[in-house]
């Protein structure tokens, strides 16, 4: 009975050189890529790298959080002049 030799997932003529801490796929040296002392697989560091940019800023709510702040400043700038003009009609 022979112990299985563990292998690359990608290359199975060369030898494993770590585990993906991710999925846990063994992968040889080249294919092994430590992301933040992370060993990730080409997989994953894919997965990783696209994952990436959906972490910056939301510009799809840009427009509605300007929309948001236009209607705060409008409110506290003719606030005082609607109280004003209400308060005249009762005069
Ligand atoms: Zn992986
Ligand atoms: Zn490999």
């Amino acid at each position: 009975m022979t112990a299985p030799v563990l292998v690359c997932s990608r290359h199975p003529s060369r030898p494993a050189f770590a585990r993906c801490q991710a999925c846990g796929v063994v992968v040889c040296q080249e294919c092994a890529t430590p992301v933040s002392g992370i060993m990730n697989c080409p997989a994953c560091l894919a997965r990783r790298t696209e994952a990436a940019p959906a972490r910056r800023f939301p510009w799809r709510l840009l427009p509605l959080t300007l929309a948001l702040l236009l209607s705060c400043w409008l409110i506290v700038r003719l606030a005082p002049w609607a109280v004003g003009l209400v308060v005249g009609w009762f005069r």
